[in-house]
């Protein structure tokens, strides 16, 4: 088979080191890829633009790709799939209908509300309503967070510490518009407490199978503090999802979202990445997520057990049969520990080499940022590698990604040492 995968991330370079790895795979495009996948024999980059979807199409028609695999959620909400549709070559990847759930929040906490399905409080404005919503604010009772409803790059939440923040922080989305369009509709949402989740699944439409419950670390100092990133790192499976809470997020969220899709006629294939805030309460959903999350995808791909055909399980959801491959995970625990760039998530040099020394044979180096150059490899992004590492306990897959870090070597390199702490600190009770 050939693959073509969109995107340029850590989360495609995992994809396509997994899908490497199948028999049944003769090569990948990754479109535009970056330095590692520039590096697989099975892999190449391709130099098209992803918004380019009649380029991808025939491409793909002239190289006859069998299956193609959008990393991103952008193309999937602008309807890439439907192109690929229309020339009949099968998509790991939901319609523009069913990208929805990603592309509005307004569109998701909606759809919630009809399938009962436990998430938090909410109302939604328009940004002509500011003066209802700001009255919203000053008499619910309750703490919230304020949410662009579109598309943000992972920005778009405000939590106010204060009403008068909150005040502020709406008349800053829908009326100085900080975050674009993306605010032009605005979720106003209970504040909720608790262990927060990643739950990744794969589905065809019908059946859904999760894969461990991750968590990330999206701040970029330890300890959780200081700015927002794209993500730090990340593990799993996260002790706090105990099989109890599993099957809780399985019946209450999981099937009745992909069941609710399927009846109202947009039907979910790919895969359905839920965050959830473990309350007191239970399990409620924070958001959908459209594709495979980065960087729980780079843990999560090491995770698969060695029998898993990736190529053959998302082919098989494509064609609405997962009921017909088997996903097993190996026991044990995976992390990846994102390095990152001097400077990141503001300002930041590019161009710095990169030396990847001998790291141990069980740790994975994913390229995230990175650009193989004449002069070897530079670093070209903020989130530059990803150190992945499995092992039969999380302290021993820890250990093993540090060494790997410790023998990689870019001017400025940033990353934090407290990958995993909650559940380190969990098992220590
Ligand atoms: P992402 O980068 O995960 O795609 P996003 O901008 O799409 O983020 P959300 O996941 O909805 O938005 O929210 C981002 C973060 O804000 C969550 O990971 C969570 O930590 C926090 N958050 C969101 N909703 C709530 C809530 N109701 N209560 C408390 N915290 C929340």
């Amino acid at each position: 088979w050939k693959i073509l995968i969109l995107g340029a991330g850590g989360r495609e370079h995992a994809l396509a080191w997994k899908l490497s790895r199948s028999e049944l795979v003769e090569h990948i495009f990754v479109c535009p890829g970056n330095g590692g996948t520039a590096q697989n024999p099975k892999t190449s980059n391709l130099d098209l633009r992803a918004s380019d979807f009649s380029g991808l199409v025939n491409f793909s028609v002239q190289n006859e790709i069998d299956l193609v695999i959008p990393g991103p959620e952008e193309p999937l909400v602008l309807g890439v799939e439907k192109h690929f549709r229309k020339v009949g070559i099968p998509v790991f990847g939901p319609s523009a209908l069913a990208a929805r759930m990603e592309g509005s929040k307004a569109f998701s906490k909606a759809f919630m509300e009809r399938h009962a399905i436990p998430t938090a409080r909410f109302r939604t404005f328009l940004s002509s309503e500011v003066e209802q919503a700001i009255e919203y604010v000053q008499t619910c009772g309750h703490r919230v967070v304020l949410k662009a409803s579109g598309l943000a790059g992972g920005k778009g939440v405000l939590i106010p510490e204060s009403t008068e923040e909150a005040v502020n922080g709406l008349r800053n989305i829908m009326v100085a518009n900080v975050f674009g369009s993306a605010g032009d509709e605005v979720v106003v949402e209970e504040l909720l407490e608790g262990p927060e989740i990643s739950v990744l699944a794969f589905s065809d439409g019908y059946t859904i199978v999760p894969l461990p419950a991750a968590q990330d670390h999206k701040r970029i100092g330890e300890g959780d503090t200081g700015l927002n990133t794209g993500g730090m790192g990340a593990y799993a499976p996260a002790p706090v999802a105990t099989t109890a809470v599993m099957d809780q997020i399985m019946n209450e969220t999981l099937r009745p979202t992909i069941d609710g899709m399927r009846k109202e006629g947009f039907p979910f294939v790919g895969m359905l990445f839920t965050g959830f805030m473990l309350t007191e309460a239970g399990p409620k959903v924070l958001e959908y997520n459209v594709r495979f999350g980065d960087p729980e995808t780079e843990a999560l791909m090491l995770l698969l057990h060695d029998d898993v055909d990736l190529a053959a399980v998302l082919l098989a959801c494509a064609e609405h049969r997962l009921d017909s491959v088997s996903i097993r995970t190996r026991p044990g625990y995976a992390v990846s520990v994102i390095l990152v760039s001097g400077g990141y998530p503001g300002n930041y040099p590019k161009g710095k080499r990169i030396e990847v020394g001998e790291v141990p044979s069980d740790v994975v180096v994913f390229h995230c940022g990175t650009s193989a150059t004449e002069d070897g490899l530079v670093t070209s992004g903020g989130r530059v590698i990803a150190v992945t590492a499995a092992a039969p306990t999380l302290e021993e897959a820890l250990s093993l990604a540090y060494a790997g870090v410790d023998n990689i070597h870019f001017e400025g390199k940033v990353y934090r040492r407290d990958i995993a702490y909650r559940a380190l600190a969990s098992s220590r009770q």
